[in-house]
């Protein structure tokens, strides 16, 4: 069993939920707005119901290398650092 691929699809798993339900709740939302995008940050796409993404219409949450697009410690996660969270926003300088 693979058994790190079961890690990491579970730990997705739980980042999409916890983007849904944060989502849902216009007062927590505010805190990952910065995070929030249509387009995903690895192709420059936007995806839609591309299956190489994970979309929450009309935001992608996770781009199609498989980077988690919102900060997990703005969502609340506790496995933060096991996450593969890449700061997109960060500028190129
Ligand atoms: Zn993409």
């Amino acid at each position: 069993m693979p058994e790190k691929m079961n890690d990491r699809d579970e730990a997705q798993a739980r980042y999409v939920a916890q983007v849904r339900k944060v989502l849902s709740n216009p007062g927590w939302a505010e805190a990952i707005a910065p995070w929030l995008t249509s387009r995903c940050s690895e192709c420059g796409q936007e995806p839609a119901l591309d299956p190489d993404h994970v979309v929450i219409p009309p935001y992608v949450v996770v781009g199609c290398e498989g980077y988690h697009m919102v900060n997990p410690v703005a969502l609340g996660l506790q496995d933060a650092r096991t996450s593969s969270w890449i700061d997109w926003r960060e500028p190129a300088e």
